[in-house]
């Protein structure tokens, strides 16, 4: 039986790998080896890997690709993307030179507003802590000079601080709600110091306010922390052409392919069940550059989401009209993205990733992933409305089949010959590969 393990990040790599295999899988010398064979023969870039978390026994690859051709506000990028699924880069490429060839992208911030805030209980007059709150927000600014001071001469900082009164949900529940321009950084560090700095503030102050009649502890913290639902950090990327300048597919003509697409949107827009994956096809194309871009993509994905259903319904984040013969599609996404901070100075791949992005600031780093967003889910939809999804689908998918029934590469290269022309199912890939290997 498995016993608990003490101390067990105090350990050295090697103790630990071993202590995992043993335990935990059924021949230990193969998952080292496995273990091992990730290691990076630099031992100074393993060590910066290892110390990028806690417990590192391993790196996990993920394939980085490149979608060239997009051009967006006129200039051309090629997009890094780290992802496992097979037909993303290719489908994002695709729709990268269609949209070339039809004027490119056209993207703009909306907004790039961060909150943070700090939650806490009162429990006397709503009044007193309005009138305290008055007195507290010129001290809990000065408090935090030192923080804001280098965040400030860059032009950013704190933006407002507000007091909520939260009690018609939770007895006794108030907020100091705080917005910030983290310029660009993500933000999650400055924004959760000032916070904690703002609670011992309040604290203190409360403790000898006046108003407050000499309780000892007229407000309690809870926490203060940053908030991932960033609807005010929001950009907007479009793509238009006449309606008849798109390929005409499938037997539809450009105007009837644009009919399709506007109402693949509406159904996304109305139907949770069918926006779910929309949106998750977006997300394929944001999640990549985010993650080849050393952001957080959980940040991304939790404040993406919760905007998705910004009115009570989850919705899809791409629109789409076909107005006087004019075909419109874009996108509208929160994404509180840094390119300083975190890992981007770090990891050596993020580095080369922003720069073939030409070291964007975040606000264009913020647009250029919004149009991976809105590339993915034009090429997802347009395939869906024409000639389905699996025929791309499938044919990227057929190295996955190849490899998994290893194939060699002789094999590979006749059945991507043999599938040209043939459709890919995971069946016809076996039957057909048998049949090959059985030919003298
Ligand atoms: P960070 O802590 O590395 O701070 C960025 C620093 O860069 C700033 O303190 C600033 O001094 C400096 N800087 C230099 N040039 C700048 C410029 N032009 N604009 C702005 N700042 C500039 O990074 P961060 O952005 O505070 O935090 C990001 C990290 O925090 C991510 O790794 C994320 O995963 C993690 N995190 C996230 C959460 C969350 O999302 N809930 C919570 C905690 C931590």
């Amino acid at each position: 039986m498995i016993q608990p393990v003490a101390g067990f990040s105090k350990r050295s790599k090697e103790e630990k790998i071993r202590w995992i295999a043993e335990n935990y899988t059924a021949h230990p010398e193969q998952t080292e080896a496995v273990l091992r064979q990730y290691w990076h023969s630099d031992a100074q870039l393993q060590q910066l890997h290892d110390e990028f978390i806690e417990n590192t026994i391993s790196n996990f690859y993920l394939p980085l690709g490149v979608a060239p051709n997009f051009l967006i506000n006129g200039k051309l990028y090629a997009i890094p993307m780290a992802i496992e699924e097979s037909s993303v880069v290719a489908a994002a490429s695709k729709a990268a030179k269609y949209w070339m060839e039809r004027g490119g992208f056209h993207a703009r911030v909306l907004g790039i507003e961060k909150i943070g805030q700090v939650h806490f209980t009162y429990s006397g007059e709503a009044e007193t802590l309005q009138a305290f709150m008055e007195y507290l927000r010129p001290i809990l600014l000065q408090d935090a000079a030192p923080i804001t001071g280098n965040m400030e001469k860059r032009g950013g900082g704190i933006l407002g601080l507000e007091l909520r009164d939260k009690t018609a949900d939770l007895p006794g529940y108030y907020q100091l709600h705080c917005r910030f321009d983290t310029r660009d950084a993500m933000g999650a560090n400055f924004i959760n110091s000032c916070l904690e700095q703002f609670s011992t503030t309040l604290l203190r102050e409360a403790a000898a306010y006046e108003g407050f009649k000499g309780e000892e502890k007229p407000v309690e913290v809870l926490m203060s922390i940053l908030s991932n639902y960033t609807p005010e950090c929001v950009v907007r990327a479009e793509v238009r052409c006449p309606a008849s300048d798109l390929e005409p597919e499938a037997g539809l003509s450009g105007e009837a392919v644009a009919e399709r697409l506007v109402q693949a949107v509406e159904i996304a827009n109305c139907e949770p069940f069918r926006a779910v994956t929309h949106n998750k096809g977006i997300m394929n194309g944001i999640d990549a550059v985010v993650i080849a871009t050393g952001n957080d993509f959980r940040a991304v994905e939790a404040g993406v989401h919760a905007y998705a259903a910004r009115d009570g319904r989850y919705r899809s984040l791409t629109g789409a009209s076909l107005t006087d013969g004019e075909f419109c599609f874009w996108i509208e996404v929160p994404l509180a993205l840094g390119t300083v901070g975190g890992l981007t100075s770090l990891h050596p791949l993020v580095r080369l990733g922003l720069e073939i992005l030409g070291q964007p600031s975040a606000r264009e780093l913020m647009e250029v992933v919004a149009v991976a967003g809105l590339a993915q889910n034009f090429a997802a939809i347009r395939s869906l409305v024409t000639v389905g999804i699996q025929r791309g689908h499938m044919k990227m998918h057929l190295l996955n089949i190849l490899n998994q029934m290893g194939a060699t590469p002789a094999e590979k290269e006749a059945m991507v010959e043999y599938f040209k022309t043939h459709t890919v199912t995971h069946n016809e890939v076996v039957t057909q590969l048998k049949a090959l290997r059985r030919q003298p």
